[in-house]
């Protein structure tokens, strides 16, 4: 069985069938042995397996959320329980009706399936919040000729803008194509600003959809009348493409992170699929793996924020695991949670001195699975961003992204994928600086931070290489695939017009890049220089274009586009 991907209301189709079926199998299974046992193969281990199998069967229901399933099957748990404290010696008719009654009552809950809606419950308070390739709608309620530019600009970013010029247009707007932010003029209101009861109406219009006021004027009552008007910022005109976008960012979650990535452990198959199922619908990405003994070639290929372990399996305990798992500085910090049925303390808290940072019981709703697994995931990528993201623009510090080649290109030569590099330097930058500030350049590397981030799949890597130049890895893509993305970025970031004085003029900035692939003898410092010379070569060149190297870093490089 397979997960579809979240965001369809299948996963929970698919996770209900496949443990009804897996519930029957296991009731028949049950039926067996208790014939058996009833047809004269007496014995005391039968009747204790038989146990096992029924608490099991309780567990796995009630994880389920199958309640009639699960609470006859406990009955039937405690019923056998009281046979094998009774010590009789054989069966009696007496002894056995009353589980024979049992058995049938639990072969009609399995097959009758009137559960219909215990997973949808289950699953119920879990919205899809994963990053849906989406495009964010704008509406820019605006009179003025400046307004389609602006939606152009944002058009770069990902947000998708309609254009509105007059007031009674915007109504019609809002229900023809339901925005995620508004952006408007306050020009509209000017006159009656304080407490203008247009302004006031608008947002009560726009309901919960969050407006950003854009004004020609910075002074206090201006910015008090768009406060009480219910903006939830203020931007003053001319606009500033870098500054509109963060707020947008900010306001929408439209730059949400990369989805939490969580690898469960657990022998039980089907566990480990709902576990999936309740994980991927709160839009994280899984990974679940049955046998724990591949464990350390998994943590390295997934790179997981947090660990679901299984406490009880057959080759080995979760504990065990936990501590293999803590001998490797790789994942000292690697947060662990075991999910297990122990519901014994002292138990619970031997597994955590072994290593593990909490301890969740089973039977889990997926809320409570949901908010763990999210918090502790949180926090330990936050530790992780304290050390590893530059503080202006969020992407890899230059130590990490050199760490990531090393890591994709041991990956590549692993697998023998091709892997392609980025060398990317904004030209003239200092000018930029000189001109209007460190202050405005910042913002330019920012918006060239997010137009990156935006752009790029979650599988590349983005880092600040040096102060205005960016590394990218990108794995599985060859040169002339990365010089197509990358030079699309490239004529789209050079058509942006950056905010970077007061007056009305915008300032377009362009950037140069060389590209490079992993050949088969590559280190890092092979590949990175390569890039580097193909970059050095598009500077020479003319600057504003992409590079494509091609074979040995000898001066022998290319330009397709130019
Ligand atoms: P070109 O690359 O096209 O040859 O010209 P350039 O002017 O960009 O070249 P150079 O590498 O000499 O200059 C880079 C400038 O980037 C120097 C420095 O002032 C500026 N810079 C570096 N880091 C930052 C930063 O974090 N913020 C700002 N605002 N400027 C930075
Ligand atoms: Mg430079
Ligand atoms: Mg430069």
């Amino acid at each position: 069985m397979t997960i579809p991907p979240s965001g369809t209301q299948n996963q929970v189709n698919v996770v209900r069938d496949g443990s009804m079926s897996h519930l029957r199998d296991r009731v028949q299974e049950l039926e067996a042995s208790w014939d058996r046992l009833c047809v004269g193969d007496w014995s005391w281990d039968h009747l204790a397996t038989l146990h096992r199998q029924a608490h099991s069967l309780a567990q796995f229901a009630s994880s389920f959320g199958i309640s009639t399933v699960g609470t006859t099957a406990q009955q039937l748990e405690q019923a056998l329980a009281q046979l094998e404290a009774s010590h009789l010696a054989t069966l009696t008719p007496e002894t056995r009706a009353p589980i024979d009654a049992l058995f049938t009552n639990l072969s009609a809950v399995v097959h009758a399936n009137e559960d219909e809606t215990y997973v949808r419950t289950l699953f119920y308070p879990l919205a899809a919040t994963g990053r849906a390739e989406r495009q964010i709608a704008v509406l820019i309620v605006d009179e003025s000729a400046a307004a389609n530019h602006l939606a152009l600009q944002l058009e770069h970013f990902g947000y998708h803008a309609t254009v509105v010029s007059t007031f009674d247009g915007i109504e019609e707007a809002i229900r023809a194509n339901p925005p995620t932010a508004m952006v408007m003029d306050i020009m509209f209101f000017e006159g009656d600003l304080i407490g203008s009861q247009r302004m006031v109406e608008t947002t009560r219009e726009a309901g919960t959809v969050p407006v950003i006021f854009l004004s020609q004027r910075n002074d206090f009552e201006a910015r008090l009348s768009a406060v009480r008007a219910g903006g939830k910022a203020y931007l003053t005109k001319p606009v500033d493409i870098d500054g509109l976008v963060g707020v947008l960012d900010t306001l929408t979650g439209a730059f949400v992170p990369d989805p939490f990535r969580v690898l469960i452990v657990d022998d039980t198959r089907m566990m480990s699929i709902l576990y999936e199922a309740m994980l991927r619908d709160a839009g994280m990405r899984t990974v679940a793996l049955n046998d724990p003994t591949q464990i350390i070639h998994v943590l390295n290929e997934f790179q997981p924020d947090l660990l679901l372990l299984d406490m009880y399996m057959p080759t080995c305990t979760g504990t065990e695991v936990a501590t293999l798992i803590r001998q490797q500085a790789a994942f000292v910090s690697l947060p662990i949670v075991f999910l297990s049925g122990e519901h014994d303390r002292e138990n619970q808290l031997a597994a955590l001195n072994q290593g593990g940072d909490d301890f969740l019981t089973k039977p889990i709703m997926a809320a409570q699975l949901v908010s763990a697994v999210t918090s502790r995931a949180r926090r330990a990528r936050a530790m992780r961003a304290q050390l590893s993201q530059d503080g202006l623009t969020g992407l890899l510090t230059h130590a990490s992204i050199k760490e990531q080649v090393v890591r994709e290109i041991v990956r590549a030569q692993r697998y023998g994928t091709i892997l392609t590099v980025v060398m990317i330097d904004i030209d003239h930058f200092k000018r930029i600086n000189d001109s209007y500030g460190h202050a405005a350049g910042d913002r330019v590397l920012k918006g060239l931070a997010r137009l990156l981030h935006q752009r790029l799949r979650t599988s590349d890597s983005i880092g600040r290489y040096g102060g205005e130049e960016f590394l990218i890895i990108m794995p599985q893509t060859d040169g002339p695939m990365v010089f197509s993305v990358i030079d699309d970025i490239r004529a789209r970031f050079a058509t942006i017009g950056h905010q970077l004085s007061d007056g009305d003029k915008e300032t377009t900035v362009t950037f140069s890049g060389g590209i490079a692939s992993l050949r088969p003898m590559d280190d890092s410092n092979h590949l990175l220089e390569a890039a580097d010379t193909a970059l050095y070569a598009a500077k020479h060149a003319g600057r504003n274009r992409i590079v494509l190297s091609e074979g040995p870093c000898d001066g022998n490089i290319s330009s397709p586009h130019h």
